[in-house]
């Protein structure tokens, strides 16, 4: 697929605030910090859709960006933020985790990783989680060109194996440096013809 269009849409910061927008629907993942924003803007090639880091703000609520037209990419806060106290951790996984229970339109979601580092107990939980609601999704293992090919092949590998996933499951990418970005277009594809 090609995305000629996107912007954002809307933002919530509460369980309760969840609407039905009744379009499909291709949701982001993963601990804070892991690329989310940048993976974002770089699929979209639009350099300040998802706010990045420098400002956490609009990281602690799910933010819905239309695309072509026709379908959400959902932006879920980024969990495991170090420096947030215990209760906002525990209200950002109550969000995540209602956004879960209660989308009828998700198709896929993108679990993104830090492809340096192994798993985290929250990714792990997260890939259980959404295992056990038959939720399909791919892990995608970002900052590839820290890495050289042959580090994060093996790397790869390893993330796969740490999540009991098969290779196919964990695809590394680099928004800054576009690796593998038309491999999660084409992704989006299959997930969204499935049925
Ligand atoms: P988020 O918290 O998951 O939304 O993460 P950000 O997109 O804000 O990225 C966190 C940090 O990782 C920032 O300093 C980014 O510049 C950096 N980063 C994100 N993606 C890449 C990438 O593909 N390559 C490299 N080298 N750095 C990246």
């Amino acid at each position: 697929m090609e995305i000629k269009n996107a912007e954002f849409w809307t933002s919530i910061g509460s369980a309760s605030g969840l609407k039905d927008f009744k379009l499909d629907e291709i949701a982001f993942v993963g601990r804070s910090n892991a690329g989310k924003s940048s993976l974002i803007n770089a699929i979209t090639g639009k350099r300040k859709l998802a706010v990045t880091s420098s400002l956490p703000g609009r990281t602690r609520l799910i933010n819905y960006f239309k695309i072509n037209d026709s379908f959400f990419f959902v932006d879920l806060p980024g969990y495991g933020y170090a420096r947030a106290s215990k209760v906002d951790q525990a209200k950002w996984q109550q969000l995540i985790e209602t956004y879960l229970e209660n989308t009828n339109h998700l198709k896929c979601a993108f679990v993104l990783m830090d492809i340096r580092h192994l798993p985290s107990d929250l990714d792990k939980m997260m890939i259980k989680y959404l295992y056990f609601k038959q939720i399909p999704f791919k892990v995608l293992a970002t900052k590839a060109d820290k890495l050289s090919r042959a580090q994060y092949t093996k790397q790869t590998s390893l993330i796969a194996n740490a999540l009991s996933l098969g290779k196919d499951d964990v695809i590394a990418v680099s928004a800054d440096k576009k690796i593998n970005l038309d491999l999660i277009l084409n992704n989006i594809d299959s997930f969204m013809e499935a049925k």
